[in-house]
This record gives C-alpha cells, sequence and structure tokens, in this order.
C-alpha cells in the first residue's frame, strides 16, 4: 500500500512522497500502521488531518510536530478550503474503519462529487445503516480489497476469537506468546486477559503506546506478570520459539489472515485467521448496498482488479467529467503558498505571474465573501482570475478530450459556475512547469 493520490483534487490519503507529486497538498492520515505511514518523519512540514487517536500515537510514535496535526472528531463534517483564497471547500466527514485504534475511512464531499476512501477497514452492517454513509451515492470509492478473494474464508473476529481461546485451553501448562504489530488487536487482548485472568505482558515501549489509547488495565511491562505476552510479529522465529521453549513450554499465536508457513507446524505456532480486514462475503455486501459509481482498490493486484471490475458493475449513472475550479488548480500550482514563495511584495509578483498560466474560460464567484483570504493577494488574484473568463477553456496542447461546450461559457447571474475540465484536461504539464 503506497498511498492514494485523488485524481483532479489536491487530496493525498497516506501519502507522503511528494517530491515528485507536488500538486498534493492536503494529506490525510487513515491510521497508525507503518505500510501507511511510509515516508512520513518527525521532518514532515505540512498540515495532517486524521482522527484524535491517530493524531496522539502519530505524535508519540513519529515525533511530527504537534501544530501540523489537525484531529478532527467523527461522525461529523468538517468544512476545509481546497484553495489559499477559500473559493472552494470540501467537506470531509471520518467514520470509524473499525480496524485498529485510530482508523478511520474518509468521506469527501465537493467539486469532484462525493468520495469515499475506506483506508483500512472491517465492515460491519452498522456502517451503513446511520449517517453519513446510510443512503449516500458514492461516485468513487477506494476499496480496502485486502481480503477480496473468492477462495479466501474468512470467520468472523468473534468466531476466531473463539479458536484463540480453544487453543490457550488446549495448553493450559504453556506459556502463550502473541505476535502483533505495532498497533492493533487490543481488544483481542483484553478480552483474553479476562478470560484467562492474566496480565499481558508487553515492552516497555508497547506500554507507553497503549496507555496513551486508554485501554482497560490488563497490560504490563515486564516478565512474570502473566503467562500471556506480546511481541513484534517478526520475532516470533525459530530461533526465539527455541529459546523460549528452554525457559518454559511455550505456544505462539499469530492472528493474522495471512497463510501459515511451513515451519510454524514443528515450532507450535498457530495461525488464527483473526483479521482487522474485512472478508470477501463482507465486501460483496458492502459493495451490494454501497453500489458506488466507480470503484478503485487500494491494494493494486491484477487478479483483483478484474474480479472487482467483473462484481462492482456500476449501478448508478458515474460522473462522466469532473469540473477543476481554477482556484484549486492555482493551489494544486502551489501559488500563494508561503512555503514556496515566501512572503512580499517578489513573491506576490511570483504568485500572480503563475497564476495566469492556469487555463481559461472560468467565471469566478466574488471573492469578497471570502474575508479570511489576505486582502492584497486576494485583489491581485481576483483580477488575473477574472480575465480568464474572456478566454478559452484548455490550451494543453495533448489535450485530446475536449469537451464539446470547448469556449467561454456566458456568466449567467448564478455564482460559483466554472467551466468543465474532463479528466484529460488537468494541465498537468503547466504544474510540472513551475
Ligand atoms: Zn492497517
Ligand atoms: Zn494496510
Amino acid at each position: 500500500m503506497s498511498g492514494t493520490l485523488i485524481a483532479n483534487t489536491p487530496i493525498a490519503v497516506d501519502f507522503w512522497r511528494i517530491q515528485k507529486k507536488r500538486h498534493a497538498r492536503l494529506f490525510f492520515l487513515s491510521h497508525m500502521h507503518s505500510d501507511h505511514t511510509a515516508g512520513l518523519t518527525s521532518t514532515w512540514r505540512h498540515r495532517i488531518y486524521c482522527s484524535p487517536v491517530t493524531g496522539k500515537i502519530l505524535h508519540h510514535q513519529l515525533q511530527v510536530k504537534k501544530s501540523l496535526i489537525c484531529s478532527l472528531e467523527l461522525a461529523v463534517g468538517h468544512k476545509i478550503d481546497l484553495d489559499e483564497l477559500g473559493l472552494q471547500t470540501m467537506t470531509v466527514t471520518l467514520i470509524d474503519a473499525n480496524h485498529c485504534p485510530g482508523s478511520v475511512m474518509f468521506l469527501f464531499e465537493g467539486y469532484f462529487g462525493t468520495i469515499l476512501h475506506t483506508g483500512d477497514f472491517r465492515y460491519h452492517p452498522s456502517m451503513l445503516q446511520h449517517p453519513p454513509l446510510n443512503n449516500t451515492r458514492i461516485d468513487v470509492l477506494y476499496l480496502d480489497n485486502t481480503n477480496f478473494s473468492p477462495n479466501k474464508k474468512l470467520p468472523s473476529r468473534e468466531e476466531a476469537t473463539k479458536q484463540i481461546k480453544d487453543i490457550i485451553k488446549e495448553h493450559p501448562e504453556h506459556d502463550v506468546v502473541f505476535g502483533l504489530y505495532k498497533i492493533g488487536k487490543e481488544k483481542l487482548m483484553v478480552e483474553l486477559a479476562k478470560e484467562f485472568k492474566s496480565r499481558i505482558v508487553v515492552s516497555p515501549q508497547k506500554l507507553e503506546l497503549l496507555n496513551l489509547l486508554e485501554l482497560e488495565d490488563v497490560f504490563e511491562a515486564g516478565g512474570g506478570a502473566g503467562r500471556i505476552s506480546v511481541v513484534q510479529e517478526s520475532d516470533v522465529n525459530r530461533l526465539n520459539m527455541n529459546h523460549w521453549n528452554q525457559a518454559h513450554p511455550t505456544i505462539a499465536i499469530l492472528p493474522t489472515s495471512r497463510p501459515a508457513k511451513e515451519w510454524h507446524k514443528n515450532y507450535d505456532v498457530h495461525v488464527v485467521p483473526y483479521s482487522d480486514h474485512s472478508s470477501y462475503q463482507e465486501l460483496q455486501e458492502f459493495l451490494n448496498i454501497l453500489k458506488p459509481c466507480s470503484l478503485e482498490p487500494i491494494v493494486k493486484h491484477q487478479m483483483c482488479e478484474v474480479l472487482l471490475k467483473d462484481y462492482a458493475q456500476p449501478l448508478k449513472k458515474p460522473l462522466l467529467e469532473i469540473k477543476v475550479p481554477p482556484s484549486v488548480q492555482v493551489f494544486m500550482m502551489g501559488l500563494g503558498c508561503p512555503e514556496r514563495y515566501g512572503q512580499g511584495k517578489a513573491a506576490k509578483r511570483q504568485v500572480v505571474q503563475a497564476a495566469r498560466q492556469i487555463p481559461k474560460g472560468v467565471v469566478f464567484e466574488a471573492l469578497e465573501e471570502h474575508a479570511h483570504a489576505s486582502k492584497d493577494l486576494r485583489g491581485e488574484l481576483q483580477s488575473v482570475l477574472n480575465s480568464c473568463a474572456a478566454g478559452s477553456l484548455c490550451h494543453t496542447e495533448d489535450c485530446t478530450n475536449r469537451p464539446l461546450s470547448y469556449g467561454p461559457k456566458k456568466n449567467d447571474g448564478k455564482k460559483g459556475r466554472y467551466s468543465i475540465l474532463p479528466r484529460k484536461c488537468v494541465p498537468w504539464r503547466h504544474i510540472k512547469k513551475l
């Protein structure tokens, strides 16, 4: 998983390698698993939108500055500017993804239609029974398709928990070591602590992290506290199994949907398909109810894309065109962005000069309503953007997909109108040049 850049928008989800994709401007983090934070370090300089729990873990684990972390409450719509001037906004709603602590799905609503990015998620019917996802038309669905394979049978988490309990009961004299990722499966561990009346032994670093999550008090650092302990998944190996068994009879449990390895059997390592990703059947149900207009699998592999294409024949009319308001294009080019152009007269000249390169043929709403934009810059940009209204729509040389309505649009007095740029017309050439 290498993150998603949502086409024709400044939105990036779990995507942190921006050197070559400089048009990404708004950064969203779905959860703190390492495959979703690759490239994110303490030197990060842009604002990050995430859930409050993810925000806490992000600062603790990667030392990203608190001032850059924008924690958004779940289940309510948040308005976010899509340009420097506040001309265009979108609404984002965070929805519990039922995956690991702090994990969320993002529902984006704006000029691009309605986009749902699931991040990693385990489907539960309640997700589609309540707002904002009940009766919502989804134009584009970015789907966690990890387990989207008819051959992959997965039990519910409750059934998998029972399997785990049975294995522990069959080994009453053994210590039990769980191999886990840094975050995830905490609820399972709390349940096992209660069932077997044992403290859960973790490393001091893991305990610090768990304390942030304000879970029930069942975890403890240091040996001797209980027969169940947690280590990193990669630490469940042949060498350690030998070592642990020399001290005391020990079994290991790996709660994961990944297949068992050959050596596991010989070393009393039990792989139980406890998954924090939706099963194939759950994904089918999710798609059947949601009926997205188009689908983008997050995990790319050919087989899955074919299956999804077959399966999710859009039942609703898809959006044929995406309107990219020029002020958003200006934003995506980094114009007016102090990090790139700095402050002062020279910087402003550069901003205005660059803004002249945006495609022609647009009609803007009045900037006066957007009082929070700098008055000076607002005036200059307004005049440049207004002049666009007299020009043609798309002048990129390689554009072969001009809309039929090519040419200037008449202002019919309605605010917020802009010309239609079909997908292929987004002038990346201009962006690259800058
Ligand atoms: Zn994950
Ligand atoms: Zn993942």
